[in-house]
């Protein structure tokens, strides 16, 4: 890749997965083998703040999924311990499933222990985006947490953009962030319907399969103050997404709000 000068005055990454040492190698093949993608991390905490470190990432937003109702208290507990045990690193995303017991006292309990925001991710999770039972989430979960959703699979049906861009016209209170420029592996359909909607997207798990021009254009029609760096931790090497920033043909200031000034304004995040 072409070197370019720039230096974000800070970074940080609006899209890590992390898991308990026990299971984050095996939960992270899984992740691989889903994606048939080769993952450079193991997906453990201290492997995330020994790469942050060294790509002088300052936050990240760690986040997991459950896949199965019963995991959901597990992993919102381990992701709240994780982010009080980091403070000034972690922001901490909960977890829902749609076919849980209670979403509604899991959502003040999340809250109450400091998470802020919800992760969903529809094809782990074999739900629609559209489905009756997630729009029961979305009212549930209202404006009160911003939502970030894993968008687009050409292989399924679960997170196509244009059933996300249904859902961001029936409830235009939602706080949505969709994920992978709002369709992974579709964001042809994501451009043409997600654009110019009421939603934020990060560059996860995209710049690798887009020109640098390309992912120029999709930054301007969502609106540069509208998407979020972010590195799919433990998917991609992190030096590796901060790179394909670099050599981006946008302004250095348009580059520092994609690096952390938009995720500092979008959570009201204490950096400056
Ligand atoms: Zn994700």
């Amino acid at each position: 890749m072409k070197a370019v000068k720039f230096t974000a005055k800070h970074i940080i990454d609006s899209h890590a997965h992390i898991f308990p040492d026990k299971i984050a190698s095996k939960a992270t093949d899984n992740i691989g083998s889903f994606y048939s993608l080769h993952m450079c991390y193991d997906g453990s905490v201290s492997e995330l703040i020994k790469q942050g470190e060294k790509n002088h990432i300052d936050m990240f937003l760690v986040q997991s999924v459950a896949t199965n109702p019963e995991q959901v208290r597990h992993i919102n507990d381990f992701i709240a311990a994780q982010a009080n045990a980091h403070p000034d690193k972690f922001i901490g995303f909960a977890s829902l499933h749609p076919d849980m017991d209670d979403p509604k006292g899991e959502i003040e309990r999340v809250i109450s222990l400091g998470l802020k925001g919800i992760k969903l991710h529809p094809d782990f999770q074999q739900f629609a985006i559209n489905d009756k039972k997630a729009y029961k989430l979305y009212e549930l979960i209202g404006d009160r947490l911003p939502i970030l959703v894993h968008t687009g699979d050409s292989r399924f049906n679960y997170s196509h953009p244009r059933l996300m861009a249904e859902v961001l016209d029936n409830c235009p209170y939602l706080k949505v962030i969709a994920a992978h420029f709002g369709g992974w592996s579709e964001w042809e359909e994501s451009e043409d319907t997600l654009c110019g909607k009421n939603v934020w997207v990060d560059s996860s798990s995209s710049m690798y399969a887009l020109s640098p021009e390309k992912t120029a254009q999709l930054i301007e029609r969502f609106g540069y103050d509208r998407v979020f760096f972010g590195t799919d931790y433990p998917m991609w090497d992190a030096a590796d997404e901060i790179k394909y920033v670099e050599r981006l043909p946008i302004s250095d200031e348009h580059k520092e709000m994609l690096m952390w000034k938009n995720l500092r304004d979008f959570l009201g995040l204490d950096i400056d």
